[in-house]
């Protein structure tokens, strides 16, 4: 059931990829809300299934993935304004990936900022051509007036001489610039849900810092709401409201912001916090790795995923019973035998 102050709501969803070495279960029965107007992070070592679920939403999982279970319940702004009040709830994983309905909703109402710009961008067509592309396909204006909007999307975006630029292709820009073009064309049709897959991690830290400003201003300014998938917890404290913690295919946690950095209850969320440095941090204390290795995707173990990693392991019952995903207090809910005692 998706509430009202929700524009995305992700129940149990599985979504597997059947290769000749067996099954990878990349997302094995995660559940995350993003509300609306808010930013939230996905975060997770790699290979947890990240990337996999922003894919799934957005109905591009390549084969040989599919979708084999869960919901993904999307609220579609009824009277075709992106921030009307009046919405109908459609499960995006009943949708053809390849049918009317999801190409009208994936770029014009729900849109993706890619990792690496350089190979998101085509290099034959200029960045305006590729903007200008971008709103044609989903709003009714002819190519003056989507030109006009392209550079006035390149200026938002900060982009320096937005009318000669708009002329550039992308051989032509910085790393940076490209990222801003990235975000000018998923920013350009006003969407519902904004998905930022680590969109900074080929940018150098400076360039990086003004992506992140820009990106959290323009979500301000728009109201878009975001899902910021990272492995970086430093740009989850700067950049989200709300953030889930993924592990091996699943969340493992849910909450604020607040809570995730300050009352973190998951065993994996606790070590992933005690493996970052921070700054004014007086002890000599070294860091601490999270012990042992991701486990081979072909072999998850049963039970919990995290057990042979975990130091508070319950024999008989962590390595056998996988543990239910249970609040633990309002909007944080955690999936760990810890708190099964803890049901509210
Ligand atoms: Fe650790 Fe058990 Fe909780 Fe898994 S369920 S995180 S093994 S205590």
């Amino acid at each position: 059931m998706v509430e009202q102050e929700e524009v995305l709501r992700v129940e149990e969803l599985r979504t597997y990829f059947y290769t000749q070495e067996g099954v990878v279960r990349a997302v094995d029965g995660a559940s995350f809300a993003v509300k609306r107007r808010k930013v939230l992070g996905i975060v997770g070592e790699s290979g947890c299934g990240k990337s996999v679920a922003a894919q799934s939403i957005l109905r591009i999982v390549p084969p040989p993935g599919r979708i084999v279970g869960g919901k993904i319940l999307y609220q579609r702004p009824l009277d075709g304004e992106k921030m009307g009040s009046a919405f109908e709830t459609v499960d995006l994983t009943e949708l053809h990936p390849r049918g009317p309905e999801i190409r009208e909703i994936r770029g014009g109402e729900i849109s993706m900022v890619f990792q690496e710009p350089m190979t998101s961008l085509d290099p034959v067509y200029t960045v305006g051509d590729q903007i200008m592309e971008a709103i044609t396909l989903h709003q009714k204006v002819n190519r003056r007036e989507a030109r006009l909007r392209a550079i006035d999307m390149l200026d938002q975006v900060g982009m320096p001489r937005p009318e000669e630029t708009v002329d550039s292709y992308p051989h032509q820009l910085s790393g940076g610039m490209r990222q801003r073009v990235m975000i000018a064309i998923a920013l350009s049709c006003h969407p519902s849900l904004l998905i930022a897959d680590e969109p900074t991690t080929a940018l150098d830290v400076t360039t990086e810092a003004q992506i992140l400003d820009l990106m959290r201003n323009l979500q301000q300014q728009m109201g878009t709401a975001i899902i910021y998938i990272t492995h970086n917890l430093g740009v989850i404290a700067e950049m989200c409201d709300d953030v889930a913690v993924m592990y091996l295919g699943k969340v493992v946690e849910q909450a604020d912001v607040d809570a995730i950095f300050y009352n973190p209850k998951h065993p994996y969320t606790q070590a992933l916090l005690r493996s970052i440095p921070r700054i004014g941090q007086k002890t000599k204390k070294r860091l601490e790795p999270i012990k042992g290795i991701v486990p081979d995707p072909y072999a998850i173990p049963q039970g919990c995923p995290f057990w042979p990693r975990c130091a508070h392991v319950m024999p008989d019952l962590c390595d056998q019973v996988p543990p239910d995903y249970v609040p633990v207090a309002p909007n944080h809910s955690v999936r760990c035998h810890l708190y099964r005692q803890e049901k509210i």
